[in-house]
């Protein structure tokens, strides 16, 4: 393929790239880089093997006819493309990574350097339980943590992220009532705040989901709750503090009705960050919750790592826990993976191969033993309070969507830019060419144009403060009528706009040779 032409269709307005100012669409030191696909030169290869020798055919009809279609390219041309790549992505060890929800904070070297430590790095999941026992011992010892922190009896920790956590609750919720045999209960009551992988994880499991209006406060309708309730209600999916960054005042309230009618209390604890060593949610009614060790207990994500959900149980939902779990006799740690388990379980199944996220258990752990009790409870009050700077320090230039301090994470909506032309989609792009990436758009959908702002206690005031004067720039801009200026951005990233539309609508997912330049 030709590179140079290539290069030139990208660079032609409207095809996102900087507009043909260099000879390569290079910008300084920020190279263009192309698919490997159009690197290719065939035959070239990064190692020198010797010619296989002869062997009869036993593939006869199953032999591949064409080419495997793999690019070719030497060592070098393969390593410069994906550190080209590599510096294309943003990432918490760049700057501020404000995604409201996401809790993207930093991820402490200390975590690293335990998690490569030889005999955790090396171990295997399928190696004799007896060679592995330090790493079920570290399993059981995150264990006996999450339930501290959160006052449950029992802990599920193979889920593999907060979703896969969601689909582990729900489904011990189902077991628990089929064991009731309540086979009628249906319906799962979910806040229109809610994170969309509530709703689904419910259909997905076999519920109907039936929404719950936020009342002005931006809180659920306690009395509007109160209506929805029945015997055909299987359970509430809460999110506490709420997808708005505002804890629910009434949650006491709403558990105890809740189970006088019957239904189980999942609550979403990917926010659990603003609660840790504050609040235990076992002592707030609740049954059953995941927690995004990616998130609260800082292992990388976002393209950092896999995530890892455990989740909390209540007594009433602990005996359906999915296998495996660890156990500790006389002969030291065993893991608990087949039938017949032990005394009252009735494990609903099996989530996930072997044990869980093995990595991120470690860095999970070395994140708590690191801070202490206090250290974790300083974590949730300085992520509030970091919140509640940067809401003070905007709510002249910006509007807030709902009154009052908030809890990890401040909701900002569009009224600000009434009448400016300007959209919040517009005014994030803008920020990308400040040098930040876009907090959270247009989620939670209780606002109209959303922006949530999750600054976490990772930042700095020094870092928040420059965030601060640029948020403050934009929206004095955009006040004063610079539509064009923001319909242009980003003018400084590697694309420019693209047809977002376009791009979900008709996604080219898949490189052929000659097509899609
Ligand atoms: C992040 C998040 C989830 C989903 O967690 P994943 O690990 O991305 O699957 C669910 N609910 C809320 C409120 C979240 O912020």
């Amino acid at each position: 393929m030709n590179h140079s032409s290539d290069l030139s269709a990208r660079a032609a307005p409207g095809a996102g790239a900087a507009g043909g100012e260099t000879v390569l669409g290079n910008r300084g030191l920020q190279l263009e880089e192309g698919l490997i696909f159009e690197q290719n030169s065939d035959g070239a290869t990064g190692v020198d093997l010797p010619a296989a020798p002869a062997a009869a055919d036993r593939l006869g009809s199953h032999r591949r006819q064409g080419r495997i279609g793999l690019p070719g390219l030497s060592e070098p041309e393969v390593v410069r493309h994906y550190t080209r790549l590599s510096q294309k992505n943003y990432a918490i060890d760049m700057g501020l990574y404000p995604l409201g929800s996401c809790t993207m904070k930093h991820n402490p070297r200390l975590n690293e350097a335990m998690v490569r430590l030889p005999g955790l790095a090396g171990a295997h999941p399928l190696q004799p339980v007896e060679t592995v026992q330090g790493a079920l011992a570290l399993i059981d010892e995150l264990a006996h943590w999450l339930k501290e922190l959160t006052g449950m009896p029992a802990v599920a920790m193979s889920p593999a992220a907060g979703a896969h956590g969601e689909l582990c609750g729900m489904m011990c919720i189902r077991a628990a009532l089929d064991a009731r045999g309540e086979t009628g209960r249906r319906r799962v009551l979910v806040p229109e705040s809610a994170h969309g992988t509530n709703p689904a994880t419910a259909a997905q499991c076999g519920f109907t989901v039936d929404t719950i209006p936020a009342n002005a406060q931006g809180r659920v309708d306690l009395a509007a709750f109160r209506a929805k309730l029945g015997d055909d209600v299987a359970a509430l999916m809460l999110t506490n503090p709420n997808t708005c960054g505002l804890f629910e005042p009434d949650i006491i309230a709403i558990a105890e009705d809740l189970h006088k009618a019957g239904g189980y209390f999942y609550c979403d604890g990917a926010n659990f960050n603003a609660l840790m060593g504050r609040v235990r949610p076992g002592d707030l009614g609740i049954d059953c919750m995941h927690i995004n060790l990616h998130k609260t207990f800082s292992t990388p994500h976002g393209g950092g790592g896999p995530g890892a959900g455990p989740v909390v149980l209540s007594q009433a939902l602990a005996a359906y826990a999915p296998r495996p779990w660890v156990v500790q006799g006389g002969d030291g740690y065993d893991l608990v993976e087949h039938e017949g388990g032990v005394g009252e379980a009735k494990p609903f199944g099996r989530l996930k191969g072997f044990h869980g996220q093995m990595g991120m258990f470690v860095r999970a752990l070395a994140y708590m033993l690191s801070h202490g009790k206090d250290g974790l409870r300083q974590v949730a009050e300085d992520a509030v309070l970091n919140a509640n700077y940067v809401l003070a320090s905007l709510e002249d230039v910006m509007t807030v969507s709902f009154d009052g301090p908030c809890m990890h994470e401040v909701l900002f909506d569009d009224r600000f830019l009434n009448g400016s032309g300007v959209t919040t989609l517009d005014f994030a792009k803008a920020m990308i060419d400040e040098g930040y990436h876009p907090m959270t758009m247009y989620f939670p959908l209780v606002v109209h144009g959303a922006m949530l702002v999750e600054p976490t206690e990772t930042e700095s005031k020094r870092g928040l403060d420059e965030f601060i004067s640029v948020m403050r720039h934009l929206a004095a801009r955009a006040k004063a009528g610079e539509a064009d200026f923001f319909a242009a951005a980003p003018r400084l990233t590697p694309r420019r706009r693209l047809d977002e539309t376009a791009a979900a609508r008709k996604p080219v997912l898949r490189w052929r040779e000659g097509v899609g330049d």
